[in-house]
């Protein structure tokens, strides 16, 4: 078992100041993985010191220099490609093949932002036109400073990179809290640092728990800027504590997205598109497409399809190459979608496909693909995120029902439409209140379009170069021309 007792600081493995631990579970085998620190507000004063020091030198450097550095990074995650597929796997419940495509994606995040990092010294000193005679105004982007990055469990290394590799693009130096449920693949990140030569104090990586890690972080008074994802319960505490010495935030939060499904489209494929959206990553999934709003004349063949697919998913082991769904990450997430699946049933949903339906595996945290229909838009089951593989649907008449009922939301993170009519699908996701809408696709995700919510979904952009502009302040210097 490993012993996870060090805090990743100034290039060093120092022990923490705390003698609290917390277990790390394997979600499938139930087994003890590791024990971690739950870190110390001491351990964060020391590592939020070590990102200061850094910084000056840090941000000297060009912005081509920084992206050389990334782009060792990222040669470093390739070549661990095999080993942190399966670490993640392991201990986050992924299969291999989604783990797979989340490595792919963060290697192409670091890739993207040493580019970023490149083009950003060409961006620097631009004149900006004046309307005034005999002045002139040029325009630097700075970097934020000594940023706290803050993230969740259940894509460990993606959401990490997404905050890591712009800050460090910008300039800025860093302090990660990775998710104590998943601490494991983030470890290697500390790793990765020494073996590329990061210099010392730019990237610490902190272990431990809100109460340990998180708390003291975003309450720091030394840190410029939080960017944090998860639950919107922490991420307005944090945003709380940042309020405090008027800090920047970011807030990547929950969503409860809504997938349409008109008419015109084709069900079989629809069918595929719907899947992927809820069931992927067992459901936990920020911008999982939870509320199926399907045109009533195809939602007999819709249900008929996708009962048959949740029919032919295999569940179980992650590693072994054959299911196609994992267990969930742990055994609080699975109580947290069983009390959903409860309340499902005291509403009296009718449901497609629910646990009734399959038999889970004798071991690991499980828990069935569920599909209900005919959801009443008051029941919680369809207002709430509930991060777990189940789907709720709803028919509409009409394209501005389905608007309509998708907006109907207090989050804004995703969408997706499907039509025969591409027009049409794109006409309709114009009107819908998310940050990224799909159409007639499956969700992909790219380090070029920006990532991000409307509402409660969170505040401010990840990934394009809204991404890199979270991290960085625009300054204007001007006076007069040829002085
Ligand atoms: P969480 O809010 O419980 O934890 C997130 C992180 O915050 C963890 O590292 C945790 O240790 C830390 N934390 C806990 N208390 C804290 C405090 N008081 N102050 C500072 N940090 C604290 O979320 P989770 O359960 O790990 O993740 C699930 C949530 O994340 C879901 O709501 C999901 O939608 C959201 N999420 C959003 C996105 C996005 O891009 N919008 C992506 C992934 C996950």
């Amino acid at each position: 078992m490993t012993v996870l007792d060090h805090q990743f600081i100034d290039n060093q493995w120092l022990v923490s100041s705390s003698d609290r631990r917390l277990t790390v579970i394997n979600p499938f085998t139930e087994s003890v993985l590791a024990e971690v620190t739950a870190g110390h507000p001491e351990d964060v004063n020391i590592a939020v010191a070590a990102a200061r020091r850094a910084l000056t030198d840090w941000q000297a450097l060009s912005g081509t220099e920084r992206g050389s550095h990334l782009d060792r990074f990222a040669e470093a995650l390739s070549h661990r490609r095999n080993e942190l597929i399966r670490l993640s796997s392991t201990n986050n419940g992924k299969v291999l093949d989604e783990a797979g495509i989340d490595l792919d994606d963060a290697i192409a995040c670091y890739r993207y932002y040493a580019g970023q990092a490149r083009e950003l010294d060409s961006r620097q000193g631009t004149a900006i036109p004046l309307d005034m005679e005999g002045a002139e105004a040029r325009c630097y982007h700075d970097p934020v400073g000594v940023v706290g990055l803050i993230t969740p469990w259940n894509f460990p290394l993606v959401t990490s990179a997404w905050k890591v590799a712009p800050a460090l693009a910008a300039g800025c130096t860093v302090v990660l809290k990775p998710s104590e449920v998943t601490p494991l693949p983030e470890r290697a990140l500390a790793e990765i640092v020494l073996e590329v030569g990061l210099p010392a104090g730019v990237l610490n990586v902190l272990f431990g728990d809100g109460q340990g890690i998180g708390a003291p972080l975003a309450a720091h008074p030394d840190i410029d800027k939080i960017s944090f994802t998860g639950s919107n319960r922490v991420g307005e505490a944090v945003m709380h504590a940042a309020a405090e010495r008027t800090a920047g935030v970011s807030l990547e939060l929950g969503g409860k997205s809504p997938i349409i499904v008109m008419e015109d489209a084709d069900t079989e494929q629809a069918a595929d598109w719907v899947m992927a959206g809820i069931y992927f990553n067992a459901g936990q999934i920020c911008s999982a497409t939870s509320r199926l709003l399907v045109h009533e004349s195809a939602a007999e063949s819709l249900y008929a399809a996708l009962a048959q697919r949740i029919d032919t998913l295999t569940l179980g082991d992650p590693l072994a190459g054959e299911a196609d769904m994992g267990p969930m990450t742990s055994a609080r997430q699975r109580e947290t979608v069983q009390r959903y699946l409860a309340l499902a049933q005291e509403e009296g949903l009718v449901a497609v496909r629910d646990a009734s339906h399959r038999m889970l595996p004798e071991q690991g945290y499980f828990v069935a693909p569920t599909l209900y229909r005919d959801v009443p838009t008051t029941s919680r089951l369809w207002r709430e995120e509930i991060f777990g593989p189940v789907l709720c649907g709803r028919s509409i008449s009409d394209e501005a029902e389905a608007i309509a009922l998708a907006n109907d939301s207090d989050f804004g993170l995703a969408a997706t439409v499907i039509s025969g009519d591409p027009k049409r699908a794109q006409r309709i996701a114009r009107q819908l209140r998310a940050g990224s809408v799909w159409y007639n696709s499956e969700q992909l995700v790219l380090p070029q379009t920006a990532w991000g919510g409307f509402k409660r979904s969170g505040i401010g952009r990840e990934l394009g170069p809204w991404g890199l502009a979270a991290f960085l302040e625009v300054k204007h210097v001007v006076g007069p021309i040829g002085n």
